[in-house]
């Protein structure tokens, strides 16, 4: 099982971000962060209980700012899981951290004592005007400090995070830029770099700027020139594509989020995390009052949906598909009892002749250009899916 656990806290919101997340309130810092740890205890105690001790191959703790949390507090959390579940003892142990927070004298040393093993540190950028306008407080050069400390520490699996297509105030990001962001990038040697599209939910204060004109976002033919360069780039550097936004070296593809698109169960804690156990899924209240009061009061997996055959058929294509291995065409024969390459034949066939997608040796893939757009393509196949009741899954 994989676990992960949301860590709800910022310093404050950036204006791009629809992840849920808080910023603490000033003042409210230590009673806000002890109601969480006091919920989040518990809450690891009642699973424990519930499953039995069950086997965690992985921990993640994602948020929000998860470097926020005192080290004491992480080391008691990891304690926690270590007594309630059974803890592999090669457990890839996840931790994702502002660069503020790598460069505290002493932090990295302390969080290697807790138990992670895989930092992943929240970059962005490495260009100062780019960094401005997403509100981020590190600079270029702190962040590039904080990759440095990092190996310095002692910190063998290192992700960076980058966000590509961002706006600018004369124009969009131009693929030079973004290109010699990864030059830069490449140099600080990580193992595993995440390079994600800018994706502006409306209603944040990024999207409003560029609808309004005040900031130019890349056009698409832009976009589609940054994604396929920097692909390009990384795997000339010894960073394998295996997923459509992550980069790996050779050994460090992330075992947590890899189970996450192999369909792997998952327990989620911590407000708003959401589950997926022995084909059940629920969400915790994302408002962090509410999920301590459920958790108060024992309340675990709240209004659990079961997912029935369509919507695991629906899941594996658009899960699958992330990968750049593909969908292995064994599991979902099995899964639906029905013949992927049969039922899908008019669309495979011409997304094959324009190079979006291919076939081989037991896997249908999107290729590069295909993942590029991947949410039309996946239209296409959700289209032709057997609507409810119609499927023979099992
Ligand atoms: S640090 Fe991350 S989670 Fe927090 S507001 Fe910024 S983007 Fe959102």
């Amino acid at each position: 099982m994989l676990l992960y656990i949301h860590v709800p806290f910022c310093r404050g919101k950036c204006p791009y971000c629809s992840f849920s997340s808080q910023p603490l309130a000033p003042g409210r810092e230590g009673r806000e962060m002890s109601g969480y740890l006091a919920a989040l205890l518990r809450e690891l105690t009642l699973w424990g209980e519930r499953l039995g001790r069950a086997g965690v191959e992985t921990v993640f703790f994602g948020g929000g700012t998860p470097s926020l949390l005192p080290l004491e507090a992480l080391a008691g959390i990891l304690d926690r899981v270590r007594t309630v579940f059974a803890l592999s003892s090669s457990a890839e142990m996840s931790l994702e951290a502002n660069p503020e927070s790598a460069l505290a004298p002493g932090w990295l040393h302390g969080l290697r004592q807790t138990g992670v093993n895989r930092l992943s540190l929240g970059i962005q950028s490495l260009d100062d005007g780019e960094l401005r306008i997403l509100g981020r407080a590190h600079s270029a050069r702190e962040a590039a400090r904080a990759c440095e400390l990092a190996r310095e520490g002692g910190i063998t699996n290192l992700n960076l995070d980058f966000i590509w297509g961002l706006p600018g105030e004369r124009s969009g990001q131009s693929q030079a830029k973004w290109l010699r962001q990864l030059k830069q990038a490449v140099a600080l040697r990580p193992d595993h770099i995440s390079a994600y599209g800018l994706a502006l939910e409306e209603g944040a204060p990024l999207a409003s700027a560029c609808a309004d004109g005040s900031l130019l976002l890349p056009g698409e033919r832009e976009q589609a020139s940054l994604y396929l360069a920097g692909a390009e780039f990384l795997e000339s550097q010894g960073f394998m594509q295996y997923e459509i936004s992550n980069f790996a070296r050779m050994g460090f593809t992330c075992r947590h989020n890899l189970g996450y698109w192999e369909g792997r169960d998952f327990l989620g804690l911590g407000p708003s995390a959401v589950s997926t156990l022995g084909g059940a899924r629920w969400t915790n209240p994302a408002n962090p009052a509410a999920w301590r009061k459920a958790v108060n009061a024992g309340q675990a997996a709240p209004n659990p949906e079961t997912l029935d055959p369509p919507t695991r058929s629906r899941e594996m294509l658009m899960l699958r598909l992330r990968l750049q291995k593909g969908l292995r065409l064994r599991e979902w024969n099995a899964l639906t009892g029905r013949s992927f390459l049969r039922d899908f034949a008019p669309l495979i066939l011409p997304l094959q002749q324009k190079g979006l997608a291919a076939t081989r040796r037991g896997f249908f893939r999107l290729t590069r250009s295909g993942m590029l757009v991947s949410n039309t393509i996946l239209a296409h196949f959700f289209d032709r899916l057997p609507k409810e009741g119609a499927s023979t899954g099992k």
